[in-house]
């Protein structure tokens, strides 16, 4: 099998098995900008105007020390990518460096000029996310019209050259009848299709995009009514899930052990949503944010508080420090819409097993916390809303790279991203 063959997860699961055995950052997602010409609904970038961002020489600079510090792996994302006009000279820099480079974006503004790039020096893969299957479900979910035929046209151009293409989709309330459409439509192109139900909480602690969030009823529909995602589910619940791991730290995924994020501005993180133990590239370099700071994440034990850290099915929860701590201000906070999701999903699991108590059990757990019941001490999602609106462009359409030139004014610019925690808000719940 070559690498080309491999799934996008198959082939983070076997690098990192590969450098499991020690502490290197083997792969690395660089979020190159936050600016967007898109405004979608469930977005969690709280402000689109690259103000402080990285310069050109210093992204190439960072690039070069992750590659000195053994990064083979490397996934070039925003914002959109291609709203920083440098693409084509970073992406450049970056083959060089001998990265397998892995690229998402929208799809709207590529072009025939940037396709022409990317079929003479090819990356790992791409991904387009999708937002819906015409123009006016576009309208509806990224805030402008005639989105859907740039991304068409994205799409043939890929296509025609032969790329890795695989598109991808959010399945969220305002997409709830189109995710079976864009199944059905990748499958005619002959284009590998995934989709995931994660709306996270934006930047800045606003929960404004779960708004748009599918119930956990629906969510776990689309996984009983879907043979092959039911049987990817079953296979990971049987190799991952059971039997837990009980764990006095924080953290429990792969954060920080073999992987790193760095944010636009310069921001060594060991996840993309977790800015705690960041070290600002700008100050120093890689290897000594990735062996200081950034590593000490991991010996961080879970507060008293944390009603996560023992439970049997957290390999299957979205819920993890990061979105914790987006949505309650504490990433050791217990967040019930991802909780009641995980119970129903594990009751599914185990009744295709045969465990129909255990089932059961999980249903019932999924009932009590759909009824408003939380474990107590758990610090909880924020009571008060930060629903700061994210900007919007008056413009109807484009960043900067795109040739639009109205700015985002500063009256308009939300409050700075989450760097602290907020004091828990205690539930008087009944206990777990
Ligand atoms: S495409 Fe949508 S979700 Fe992605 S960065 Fe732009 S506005 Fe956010
Ligand atoms: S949110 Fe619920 S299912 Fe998820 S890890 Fe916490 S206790 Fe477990």
């Amino acid at each position: 099998m070559t690498v080309q063959d491999l799934t996008y997860n198959e082939f983070g699961a076997s690098l990192m098995r590969e450098g499991g055995g020690s502490r290197l950052p083997l792969s690395g997602s660089f979020e190159l900008t936050f600016k967007c010409n898109l405004r979608c609904v469930h977005c969690y970038i709280p402000d689109f105007s690259g103000r402080n961002e990285l310069s050109t020489g210093e992204i190439k600079r960072i690039l070069s020390e992750a590659a000195d510090e053994g990064c083979v792996w490397m996934l070039l994302t925003g914002g959109e990518i291609l709203c920083r006009g440098d693409f084509p000279e970073i992406y450049l820099h970056a083959k060089r460096q001998g990265f397998l480079l892995t690229l998402f974006s929208n799809g709207t503004l590529l072009d025939e000029r940037i396709a022409d790039l990317l079929a003479e020096y090819p990356p790992f893969g791409i991904e387009f996310t999708l937002y819906g299957l015409s123009d006016e479900t576009y309208l509806k979910t990224t805030g402008f019209p005639g989105r859907f035929t740039r991304v068409r046209r994205a799409i043939d151009l890929m296509l025609e050259r032969r790329l890795p293409l695989s598109l991808k989709a959010v399945a969220m309330e305002p997409l709830a009848g189109e995710i079976d459409r864009m199944s059905a439509f990748c499958e005619s192109l002959g284009i590998r299709f995934r989709y995931d139900a994660i709306v996270h909480g934006r930047l800045d602690g606003s929960l404004k995009p779960t708004d748009v969030r599918s119930t956990p009823e629906r969510v776990v529909e689309y996984d009983a009514t879907d043979p092959e995602r039911f049987n990817e589910w079953l296979k990971f619940y049987r190799r991952f899930v059971k039997p837990t791991r009980p764990t006095t730290y924080l953290m429990s995924c792969g954060a920080g052990v073999n992987s790193f994020h760095v944010t636009p501005q310069g921001t060594l993180l060991s996840c993309e949503a977790l800015p705690l133990n960041g070290y600002d590239l700008r100050a120093g370099g890689f290897r000594e944010g990735w062996y200081g700071i950034v590593g000490e994440i991991r010996s961080r034990p879970a507060a008293e508080f944390n009603v996560c850290a023992p439970c049997e099915l957290k390999a299957l929860c979205d819920r993890c420090p990061a979105t914790a701590l987006l949505e309650t201000g504490s990433p050791d906070g217990w967040i019930p819409y991802y909780c009641e999701i995980t119970h129903r999903r594990a009751a599914l699991l185990e009744e295709e097993i045969g465990h129909q108590e255990t089932a059961d059990r999980y249903r019932a757990h999924a009932e009590k916390v759909k009824s408003g019941w939380t474990p107590r001490g758990a610090i909880l999602p924020r009571a008060v809303r930060l629903d700061v609106p994210a900007p919007v462009c008056g413009a109807g359409g484009g960043c900067a790279a795109s040739g639009c030139g109205k700015a985002v004014s500063p009256a308009a610019r939300p409050t700075k991203l989450i760097q602290i925690e907020h004091p828990p808000a205690v539930a008087g719940g009944t206990g777990r």
